[in-house]
């Protein structure tokens, strides 16, 4: 078992101040994986006042140097790419291959390298007043809060354009899933990120998350997880008057109409289906045309039955188990409450695939007929369980798709481009995808509405971590 105690606070790992473990479970085996610790105020503060200290020196080298450094990261990160991969497999169950390719990729930090190599720190204000500049500046210390569903991926959307930015940190990322960083720590350590810049301390939200948030050294939240969370920081936040960045959950439409290209559904439900459901812009909601309805029905049950569940370390193309106990009891319940409300079993539903007796797998669920303001086309279920709905106009699909309190990303299938286009424009969402094509490299990743209040990635990830300074009669260089 692995045994990562220590926080890396200061450019070095040291113990925290009163012990109190945390084991990790390997969901696939529901077995101790590893032991951690859960930090407190103590060990909060001790990181904070590093990065503050850090700060003055970090904010005001130049660009390139800390481009310098991050190159140097994504060189040793590559190197470890796969043990990386490994690591987040054993922690939340992702297939071992698909930790390695997806869940480890390496793209947000190479997105983050591109966007500060061309961006302009000093520009002028307009061209009409000489001397009238604005200089981009780091925003301060940030609270980094992370969940388990793309671990590291979450984390290196905020880590790298914070770094670039000038930014020092306190990174909490997941209690569940706290290894991946613990070696993102170690590769920023040997590429030799300045001591104090970037700081880890391991803890759950109640202790370290709220530390954080309340923390009068923070001078900015960055948060990736549940709408509940979200609310509850902004909240413990107030009182300090730190900006607050928020990436939330989602409850994603994917608006199949009858002219669609022939494996839209099939993408559509493995789509939702990929990282076991547990991906906040997943495609769970499939509203279809009634003409192609029932067809697409079958579809559905053909490719959830095709669906292999099984542990993460087994190779080929499969999905993994649940996180933890916590989210398996609750997407069984909602697997429940969906039957109980009358929606169409079609596919999967409750206990476990057969022959998985251990570890939190689930079956792959299709439910038909489902009608708008059922649990299951409301909540946002964090396991591998489509909803399907048949429409019959364009705006009756973009009425039920923009009932959410959600808006982080949907998803549109058509042949006519008129339609996509005007699609695009009306729903109500961050993201539109259309046709199976993901965003653009550097496009903003981020959501409205209860989906949050943050753009990660490409020149706005970015951003989120500067602030601009008017400065007059600046003397030319
Ligand atoms: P969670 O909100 O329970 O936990 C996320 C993180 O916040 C963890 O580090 C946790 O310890 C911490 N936390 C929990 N309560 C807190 C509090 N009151 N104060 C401070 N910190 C607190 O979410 P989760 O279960 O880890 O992750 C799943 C959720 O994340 C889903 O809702 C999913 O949609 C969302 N998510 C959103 C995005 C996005 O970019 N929009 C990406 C991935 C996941």
């Amino acid at each position: 078992m692995i045994e990562r105690r220590e926080f890396y606070i200061d450019g070095a790992w040291v113990a925290p101040t009163a012990s109190r473990d945390f084991t990790v479970i390997n969901p696939s085996t529901e077995e101790p994986a590893a032991v951690i610790s859960l930090g407190g105020e103590a060990d909060t503060n001790a990181a904070v006042a590093a990065a503050n200290r850090a700060f003055a020196d970090w904010s005001t080298t130049a660009p390139d140097e800390r481009i310098a450094i991050v190159e140097r990261a994504l060189e040793i990160y590559l190197r470890r790419k796969d043990e990386m991969g490994d690591l987040i497999s054993l922690e939340m169950g992702a297939p071992r291959t698909m930790a390695r390719r997806s869940q480890a990729d390496e793209c947000n930090i190479v997105d983050a390298l591109a966007a500060a190599r061309d961006f302009h720190w000093l520009r002028p204000t307009d061209p009409k007043t000489p001397g009238s500049m604005i200089a981009m500046e780091a925003i301060g210390t940030i609270g980094m809060i992370t969940p388990w569903n793309w671990p590291i991926s979450q984390v290196t959307l905020k880590v790298f354009p914070a770094l670039l930015a000038g930014c020092t940190m306190v990174l909490k990322p997941s209690e569940y899933a706290p290894l991946d960083a613990m070696l993102l720590a170690d590769i920023l350590h040997e590429a030799g990120v300045p001591k104090g810049v970037f700081n880890l301390v391991n803890g759950d939200g109640e202790g370290v998350g709220t530390q954080l948030s309340r923390h009068p050294g923070i001078d900015m939240i960055s948060f990736t997880g549940s709408t509940r969370a979200g609310i509850a920081i902004t909240k413990a936040a107030a009182d300090s008057l730190k900006r607050v960045s928020l990436e939330l959950g989602g409850k994603g439409a994917n608006i199949v109409f009858a002219d669609a290209d022939d494996r839209a559904v099939q993408r559509g439900v493995r789509h939702c289906f990929n990282n076991t459901g547990q991906s906040c812009n997943a495609p769970t909601r499939m509203l279809v045309e009634r003409s192609i309805y029932d067809r697409a029905v079958e579809t559905a049950r053909e490719v959830a039955e095709a669906t292999r569940v099984g542990p993460a370390h087994e190779e080929g193309p499969h999905i993994g188990p649940l996180v933890n106990e916590r989210q398996f009891d609750r997407v069984q319940a909602l697997i429940q409450k969906g039957i109980d409300e009358g929606a169409r079993l079609v596919a999967g539903g409750v206990g476990r695939p057969e022959g998985l007796n251990r570890g939190f797998f689930v079956r792959p669920t299709v439910f038909a007929d489902v009608v708008p303001g059922m649990t299951v086309e409301r909540e946002e279920i964090f396991g591998p369980v489509l909803s399907m709905i048949p429409f019959d106009t364009e705006e009756e699909a973009i009425a039920i798709a923009n009932d959410t309190p959600y808006g982080l990303t949907n998803y549109v299938q058509s042949q006519n481009g008129a339609r996509r286009n005007r699609l695009a424009r009306r729903l109500r969402s961050g993201m539109v995808e259309m046709n199976g094509k993901s965003r653009g490299a550097g496009a903003p990743f981020g959501g409205v509405k209860a989906s949050g209040l943050a753009r990660e990635g490409g020149v706005w990830g970015l951003e989120e971590y500067l602030t601009p300074k008017s400065i007059s009669d600046w003397a030319a260089e």
